[in-house]
């Protein structure tokens, strides 16, 4: 049994090579494979199931394609992509997986997280994430009409990029306490996480470990697990 792992896509219409090298991959090694797990940020941003862009329309139905050839799809939600709803899963045919997820691969109890929730060092984005993940704001924003969503994302788009600017290095990345924390309250052997676009993989000592993902832009990344092995691979975009 073969499992993909994918994160941070960040798939936007201004970036048309990534797009075509996710159609290729889903028409390849994740129609081969018997389950495919998109850990977050899979969108630049989502502003709610009833976008009828064309770019989210054709990724639904590449996915559904997907689902509908055999293999089964896991979404998790990112910190620019966190308002897939019922719809989009009725759609696509994914299952929505909760942050975090406790699953059995190659042989240990595995975390699988988008990563944000580990930066604990970003107070800032951190108030941020609790107000945004909670429901009268998500209401508020998806009562919105779709062409004011489109402008509000655009704006959070610059804003983020212009804080992240700001911000020291190290603030970024996830914390170590928080992930020997996380890892301890699931009894988690390893764990696997994208969101800080720094691809990895750390030997935490105790037969532990943490998988990072890394973002699709020149190079894809993906990890592939067995029942046996986990590897952490990248090929270049477009090759
Ligand atoms: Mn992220």
């Amino acid at each position: 049994m073969v499992s993909l792992f994918i994160s941070d896509l960040h798939l936007d219409e201004s970036r048309p090579a990534v797009t075509a090298e996710f159609f290729r991959f889903l028409g390849e090694q994740a129609a081969a494979a018997d389950a495919l797990y998109i850990l977050g940020d899979f969108f630049e941003v989502w502003i709610g199931d009833d976008d009828d862009a064309p770019l989210a329309l054709e990724v639904i139905a590449k996915l559904r394609q997907l689902v509908d050839g055999g293999t089964r799809l896991y979404l998790m939600h990112g910190n620019r992509d966190f308002l897939y709803g019922e719809a989009f899963c009725q759609a696509s045919g994914a299952t929505l997986l909760s942050d975090p997820s406790l699953i059995q691969l190659a042989g240990s109890p595995t975390l699988l997280m988008h990563g944000d929730s580990l930066c604990t060092d970003d107070v800032e984005y951190m108030a941020f994430r609790q107000q945004s993940r909670s429901a009268p704001w998500q209401q508020q924003m998806l009562s919105q009409p779709l062409a004011a969503r489109r402008q509000l994302a655009a704006q959070l788009r610059q804003q983020s990029q212009s804080m992240s600017a700001m911000k020291a290095e190290d603030i970024m990345d996830v914390n170590a306490e928080a992930v020997t924390a996380t890892m301890a309250e699931h009894g988690a052997k390893r764990l696997i996480h994208g969101h800080t676009h720094r691809p990895a993989r750390h030997d935490l000592g105790g037969g532990k470990e943490r998988l990072v993902l890394g973002d699709w832009c020149s190079q894809a990344w993906c990890i592939k697990a067995d029942e046996h092995s986990i590897e952490l691979i990248s090929w270049p975009v477009g090759a």
